[in-house]
């Protein structure tokens, strides 16, 4: 019994590798570029925010709920994890492991890009994927789907520290202006959150007094 729940949630877990993966290529990158497109965050923001700071992106110094690119992921981990509840009555062990695939996702995603230093050790392959080449590596969590299905190009180690000592320097010439400029953001984002919550009340007590 124990060992067939322990299959189950590792099931579920390395399922959500599998995922993270087709979900990055298909959505996040070939849809998410078309400017129109629902999922344009990852490509056109997150990945220029990435670039432009040698890893780090401001949007998550800021509350994921006053960004509107953070809010967008946290939905999209939601959802993902959502339509998978309704196999929670007969398989609940393969729901666990998907729901500690998508934690886990959402908690190393966000510190590959507030503590770039951490990932340079631990997120190896996202931070090729930004600073590498972005068609390639598409596991966030891990590069092991990727290195399965060959789309984890090998570099030497002396084009590892390369890229490393460029991107860290890019980062720490930033990383002070990038955070005084999140939390700008964060009370511009506030206060158009504080005015359009206003708004709303103003127009329902007009809508209730008119009954
Ligand atoms: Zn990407
Ligand atoms: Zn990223």
């Amino acid at each position: 019994m124990f060992l067939g729940a322990a299959a189950e949630v590792a099931a579920g877990y390395m399922y959500v590798k599998v995922f993270e993966n087709l979900a990055h290529k298909y959505l996040l990158h070939d849809l998410g570029k078309k400017k129109e497109s629902l999922w344009r965050f990852h490509f056109h923001e997150h990945h220029k925010a990435a670039i432009k700071h040698g890893m780090l992106d401001p949007a998550y110094f800021e509350p994921w709920w006053l960004n509107h690119s953070r809010a967008k992921e946290v939905a999209s981990l939601i959802g993902a994890f959502g339509v998978h509840l309704p196999l929670a009555k007969k398989h609940p062990y393969f729901v666990a492991g998907v729901g500690i695939g998508v934690l886990e996702y959402y908690y190393k995603h966000k510190k590959s890009h507030t503590e770039p230093e951490w990932a340079w050790e631990h997120m190896q392959n996202h931070v090729k994927h930004h600073l590498l080449g972005q068609n390639n590596y598409w596991g966030v969590t891990s590069g092991l789907v990727d290195r399965l299905v060959g789309t984890a190009p090998t570099i030497s180690g002396d084009e590892w520290i390369a890229l490393r000592v460029f991107n860290m320097r890019r980062y720490n010439g930033v990383r002070e202006k990038a955070e005084e400029m999140a939390k700008e953001r964060s009370k511009e984002h506030k206060e158009k959150l504080r005015e359009s919550l206003e708004g709303l009340a103003e127009k329902l007590y007009s809508f209730l007094g008119r009954k």
